[in-house]
């Protein structure tokens, strides 16, 4: 095959319909019917079910004639509590897998609609643990309904899945048939998170926009995705964090976290959730939260290593384009009275003087300013908040080689990911 040049070859793989807006949660009885009016539903501890939104939803699947079932996930699931959900519902015979709520319910409910049919158990898939035998199906039609603005799992095809403590992972059941039939997004959901939750889950969507659009599989495509949910961030994050019912912050960050799922699906990821992987594995560190830890140090470190090694790499002059949404700060980035104008180069940090002033370090410093900022006024922990330290280092470097440091714009060495986590400490 000839290789022209011209417009780059990419593909897209398979996505969810999309239903965006605020009420969109109404339409759930009517997209579900098509499956049949047998349900599964997973969700959180109790806050949805027990909210005005989860009432008026349940009278109206009532009042439809659906009958269902509902599971609950308090923490981010495991295989052992995918495996015994699926044991404990073999029997029955559901139409529709629902899952509503964060993260952790998604994926939850994306592990269990892929595994209902097949009955097997999820360690059977599970990335780089066991013998990953390929899925083969099939799978429960899977509807997403999200309530919080980070993950993107409504759009993505793998449900992570952890297992906390000493030999502790937190790997992926990855196949495109566990793509949800349908993403009900509805912004009037993400009313009721806490601010801490929205700090977390913010950092979570835009790292994950970031690594995307810098990802060494990234294409025209997902960049354009990628640019227009980094902007939205940039222009609601903080303003949905001090007010919740802010309806337009609020759907922004919805926007911004749908976006994400539907490029890290396919461009995959970065360094952040290389190390946050075996962060939340080996330590009770939540996975927005510690995306939050890691991505100003982790984009520091990729544009310093880019600049030293590899000062043509397409991903600097990327790092500068997101340098120029940050430019010129937006009513929603305001900057404490003590820090300094952007450009000044007397406040520059020494470790990006080093190996000069180049163009990809100049443009990528909006940035890393405005990523500094972020962790001030979302009052972002360090990692030595959670009982890290500097033992803890060579295991977690040991452990972050899962596939997302492999789209990771630079290679970064055993040492460079030690020193990136001692950074964050
Ligand atoms: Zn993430």
């Amino acid at each position: 095959m000839s290789s022209q040049p011209g417009f780059p070859a990419f593909a897209i793989a398979r996505l969810p319909r999309i239903e965006f807006g605020a009420g969109a949660l109404r339409k759930l009885p009517a997209i579900a019917a098509q499956y049949g009016k047998r349900l599964l539903i997973i969700t959180g501890a109790s806050s949805f079910t027990v909210s005005e939104a989860g009432k008026t939803l349940f009278t109206a699947l009532q009042a439809a004639g659906f009958t269902w079932e509902i599971r609950r996930v308090t923490h981010e699931p495991s295989p052992h509590w995918v495996d015994e959900t699926v044991a404990g519902l073999q029997g029955d015979s559901f139409d529709a897998v629902i899952g509503i709520g964060g993260g952790s319910p998604l994926d939850a409910a994306k592990a269990v609609a892929g595994l209902l049919k097949p009955g097997n158990s999820v360690m059977d898939h599970l990335e780089g643990v066991g013998p990953e035998l390929p899925y083969q199906g099939s799978s429960t039609p899977f509807i997403a309904v999200p309530t919080t603005a980070g993950t993107g799992s409504e759009a993505t095809k793998n449900a992570v899945l952890s297992v906390s403590g000493e030999h502790g992972f937190k790997k992926s059941f990855r196949d495109d048939k566990l793509v949800a039939e349908y993403a009900i997004i509805d912004p009037d959901l993400l009313a009721t998170c806490p601010p801490a939750q929205i700090a977390a889950n913010g950092m979570d969507a835009f790292t994950q926009l970031m690594e995307a659009y810098v990802s060494t599989r990234s294409n025209p495509l997902t960049d354009a995705l990628a640019l227009a949910g980094m902007e939205a961030v940039r222009d609601s994050l903080l303003a949905f964090y001090r007010d919740p019912a802010d309806s337009v912050a609020r759907g922004k960050m919805a926007y911004a976290s749908l976006l994400s799922g539907i490029c890290l699906a396919q461009t995959g990821l970065g360094s952040v959730h290389g190390v946050v992987a075996p962060l939340g594995a080996f330590h009770p560190i939540g996975h927005g939260v510690g995306c939050g830890m890691l991505v100003t140090e982790a984009t520091r470190l990729n544009i310093d290593l880019l600049e030293a090694r590899e000062p043509d790499s397409p991903a600097l002059a990327k790092y500068t384009a997101i340098g120029k949404l940050f430019e010129e700060t937006p009513p929603n980035l305001p900057l404490s009275g003590e820090e300094q104008e952007v450009g000044d180069e007397s406040f520059l940090p020494p470790s990006l003087i080093r190996g000069g002033l180049g163009r990809g370090f100049f443009g990528g410093y909006p940035l890393i300013h405005a990523l500094e900022s972020w962790a001030k006024q979302l009052n972002l922990p360090r990692l030595s908040d959670f009982g890290v330290t500097e033992a803890d280092i060579p295991k977690l470097v040991a452990n972050s080689r899962g596939s997302s440091m492999k789209t990771n714009p630079v290679e970064l060495t055993d040492s460079d990911i030690a020193n990136l986590i001692r950074a964050c400490l």
